[in-house]
């Protein structure tokens, strides 16, 4: 049986149609399924500015222009890997942890199914669910960061759970192997010197901007690749990584960060990784810019990342 693709863009033009994520097919039952885009419409753990539970629409609606071969990758996924639209996991807006329990849960039936999850959030607290799934699954995994943002503060406004803590409780909680974690890309003022203390503890690497423009792109990815391994490892793309120039639309943002270009040849040098599971966060479509930069960007972060995966095959 042949896989599933996108719709054919010379018989259904890319503007028609209820979006999906690339126009694939829409399917929730994942028999044989390689790999599940889901969306995670989920921003109550936002701290300063909301929108991100308006991420995966507006991702899916501006991933109907990305064509189904890479050729800096030179990859068609959809010919190597059964890949689905499997839809939207249902949370709860008012309740960071009944929206975190439903998350796990329906990841849990993704990984179960034995689907390789692709998430597209959603605020970044929406890592941390999907981080238990798999890790029970995989034991400890690496994990690769790229966020302006640190992420691991124990809390908020007397709230354990934000999108600041993720990697925090993911560390603590031994879901992530601190020593196989490298976060890319950190920038912007901090609270004070200590913010830092928790990577120092846990022997976190972290490749700050000024570092990554330092030691250039192909040296970062060679730094992320030693510090993963080849071990199960975690993607994660805040998306507020990415100079707010070229990415508005995000509920933090922060000034002096990565071009759209070097957000993907960062991402393809994740090539060779052994990827189990990916998210894109922190898109909030009513910050975005003319064109919606922002979500279209963070369709085609995706559809990099969904080539990665493809190449190991
Ligand atoms: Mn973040
Ligand atoms: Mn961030």
């Amino acid at each position: 049986m042949s896989k599933p693709q996108p719709r054919d863009a010379f018989r259904s033009p890319r503007f028609s149609q209820p979006p999906t994520f690339m126009r694939l097919p829409y399917r929730t039952d994942l028999t044989g399924v390689d790999v599940a885009l889901v969306g995670i419409p989920f921003d109550s753990g936002t701290s300063y500015r909301p929108g991100a539970r308006l991420g995966p629409r507006e991702v899916r609606a501006q991933s109907s222009l990305i064509r189904p071969f890479s050729h800096f990758q030179q990859v068609a996924p959809f010919d190597r890997l059964t890949v689905v639209d499997a839809g939207d996991v249902d949370t709860s807006p008012l309740s960071l942890d009944l929206a975190h329990e439903s998350i796990e849960t329906h990841i849990g039936g993704i990984v179960a199914a034995g689907a390789l999850p692709l998430a597209i959030g959603g605020d970044h607290s929406i890592s941390l669910p999907v981080l238990r799934t798999l890790a029970r699954k995989h034991g400890p995994v690496g994990l690769v960061q790229f966020d302006s943002h640190i992420d691991t503060w124990d809390g908020d406004f007397g709230s354990k759970l934000f999108h600041g803590s993720s990697f925090y409780y993911a560390v603590t909680e031994g879901l992530v192997d601190p020593r196989r974690f490298v976060q890319v890309g950190i920038r912007g003022p901090m609270y004070g010197p200590d913010d830092f203390a928790f990577q120092r503890k846990h022997r976190v690497t972290v490749l700050d901007i000024d570092e990554v423009f330092r030691i250039g792109l192909d040296a970062v990815s060679a730094r992320i690749h030693s510090v993963i391994g080849s071990g199960p490892a975690y993607i994660t793309f805040d998306i507020d990584a990415v100079d707010p120039a070229f990415a508005p639309g995000t509920g933090t943002p922060e000034v002096g960060g990565l071009t759209s270009h070097q957000a993907q040849v960062l991402v393809r040098g994740l090539h060779g990784l052994s990827v189990v599971g990916a998210d894109i966060v922190e898109v909030a479509p009513p910050f975005d810019g003319p064109g919606q930069i922002t979500s279209l960007l963070a369709a085609n972060l995706l559809f990099e990342l969904l080539c990665i995966v493809a190449r190991r095959v």
